[in-house]
């Protein structure tokens, strides 16, 4: 149940000259939910493509499943789902048409494919609009339909970068209690997000980056002992928004380092 999943080791990803990606090393067990977090342009959806297989890595090694990515991309992409932040969809399909191609694409057999998207549609509340085209869709409605083109193919490890970004509140309370449940039942969860709220409440354990570098990462309730801040919020904002960021940094993963977690 709790053997390493996600293994990750000196990441890097360099785009013409800007560092993007620095080194990052982490491992994250069976059934971990984790939470990716920092402010725009640290690097969330860089690490995120290339533990997907999206991108290339300049450098680092990607260990999915006890796969090597790079060296068995196929294998590592039947194990794992990806909800882009925005997704590139054929919206000239509807959502039934979307997710049969995609399901399709993971050679699901017709019945379990069936049963599978009526489960989802249903889910999210799209049952009445299934067989309306996805450009009539809103931004929360194609959120809805990308996440469930993710676990279609029942994923072992889910990737999600700023998932909640146009769902509404319903929707995005029935997420956060999915992603619970996937938990639950064993599967690893990667979730990216500059938005703290749902990250506090969600996720087991939480990996903040700035400028490319880990700067702290352990359980919400560490960090907050650490920081002697109330919320995760505030921890944040002292991680990644003061003047003297490099030293709180620093100082931050020492004690990190020093409670041995
Ligand atoms: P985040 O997801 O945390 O907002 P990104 O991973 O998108 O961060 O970006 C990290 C850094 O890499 C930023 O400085 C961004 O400008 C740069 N970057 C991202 N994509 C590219 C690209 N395709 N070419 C050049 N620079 C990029």
């Amino acid at each position: 149940m709790s053997g390493p999943m996600i293994e990750v080791v000196n990441l890097t990803k360099r785009y013409n000259g800007v560092l993007a990606v620095d080194q990052i090393s982490f491992t994250i067990a069976q059934g971990e939910i984790v939470g990716y977090l920092g402010p725009n342009g640290a690097g969330k959806s860089t690490t995120v493509k290339m533990l997907t297989g999206i991108l290339r890595p300049t450098e680092g090694t990607i260990v999915i499943d006890g796969l090597d990515l790079l060296k068995d991309p196929i294998e590592v992409k039947r194990r794992i789902g990806y909800v882009p932040e925005t997704g590139g969809m054929y919206e000239s399909l509807t959502a039934y048409e979307y997710l049969q191609l995609v399901g399709r694409l993971y050679h699901l057999s017709e019945e379990i494919l069936d049963h599978r998207i009526e489960e989802f549609l249903k889910l999210f509340g799209l049952e009445a609009v299934m067989h309306e085209r996805l450009s009539s869709y809103s931004k929360g409605m194609k959120q809805k339909v990308l996440i469930s083109a993710a676990l279609l193919h029942n994923p072992k490890v889910l990737f999600l970068d700023e998932p909640l970004t146009g769902l509404d509140a319903h929707s995005a309370l029935l997420l956060k209690e999915l992603l619970r449940r996937l938990a639950a039942e064993g599967k690893t969860i990667f979730y990216c997000s500059h938005i703290l709220d749902v990250v506090e409440r969600t996720c087991t354990r939480v990996i903040i980056i700035h400028k490319g570098r880990i700067v702290a990462d352990g359980t919400v309730e560490q960090l907050k002992e650490l920081t002697r801040q109330g919320t995760l919020e505030d921890i944040f904002k002292q991680l990644t928004y003061s003047s003297d960021i490099e030293e709180l940094a620093q100082a931050f993963a020492r004690s990190i380092l020093e409670m041995g977690g």
